[in-house]
């Protein structure tokens, strides 16, 4: 958590950011929420959409959205998650109706840490991911998907499992994106939105801004993914959802707009997506 002293609003008209994926129930965020939450005012950051990650996790990451007006939740298990609660299709369908709970995940596929283990040793997470894609699709909630190094199985799932953007799909969106135009362009064929984070604002992801400059506004959501991934002028800081207009600035410059009109479009699009 940074200083709120140091933290100088970007923008002197009023904007409206959402900061679509954090996770303040983890330690570090949790025990500044009532500075953070200030924080986010000062910084016109109306609105955050709590992610789940374990269904440990839940029932805290619930509990922020039914106290909070302007916090929702999810329900999902990471892929990265080992030796946690499995859930079962029921676990999440039950979790998944409940009041201010408007996304399943974070889910989906991470071959990225396979240590010792082969791709074909992680088939309890692409069936991990399945499970949360059937829950989505009966709930008509939008799935929030995590993908590293593993974007075509995770492509591939999502169409066996019936995403493909026509009626009937869940749809949702691909969080933290870092993959290729080309990732993005299937995603966005299958009727997925693009959710860029503080990474976009680092020196060296210049091809990342090369993919955003790619996708179309109108499919295009921030983050902050805090407590990771604090943007420049905050890289390897604590994150917090204050700090999501310096993605929306850099989607600026990218797309050569005002941020206002990143941040009016983005919470539209979040709008449109999750239905809070
Ligand atoms: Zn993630
Ligand atoms: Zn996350």
């Amino acid at each position: 958590m940074a200083d709120r002293a140091l933290f100088a609003p970007l923008f002197d008209c009023f904007s409206m950011f959402t900061d679509s994926h954090c996770h303040l129930t983890f330690p570090e965020l949790r025990a500044e929420l009532p500075q953070i939450r200030q924080a986010m005012t000062d910084a016109q950051v109306t609105r955050a959409l709590c992610i789940c990650t374990t269904l440990e996790e839940f029932a805290d990451v619930h509990a922020l959205a039914l106290q909070y007006d302007n916090f929702w939740a999810t329900v999902g298990v990471h892929p990265d998650n080992e030796g946690v609660t499995e859930p079962s299709l029921d676990d999440l369908l039950g979790r998944g109706a409940l009041p201010r709970v408007i996304g399943i995940g974070e889910t989906g596929l991470d071959y990225y840490r396979l240590g010792e283990r082969t791709v074909a040793d992680m088939a309890w997470q692409r069936e991990r991911f399945r499970t949360h894609i059937r829950a989505a699709r009966q709930l008509a909630k939008p799935l929030v998907i995590h993908t590293r190094s593993a974007s075509a199985d995770t492509l591939a799932i999502l169409k066996e499992e019936g995403e493909n953007g026509s009626a009937g799909s869940a749809g949702g969106v691909f969080h933290c994106f870092t993959e290729t135009a080309q990732v993005a362009r299937a995603a966005l064929d299958q009727g997925f939105y693009i959710s860029f984070s503080g990474i976009l604002t680092f020196k060296s992801a210049q091809d990342l801004r090369e993919v955003a400059a790619f996708v179309p506004l109108d499919r295009m959501l921030i983050e902050t993914d805090s407590p990771y991934l604090a943007p420049v002028p905050y890289r390897g800081k604590t994150n917090n959802p204050s700090y999501v207009p310096y993605v929306a600035q850099q989607i600026a410059a990218i797309k050569q707009c005002s941020v206002e009109a990143i941040a009016e479009a983005t919470s539209l699009n979040f709008d449109t997506l999750f239905r809070p």
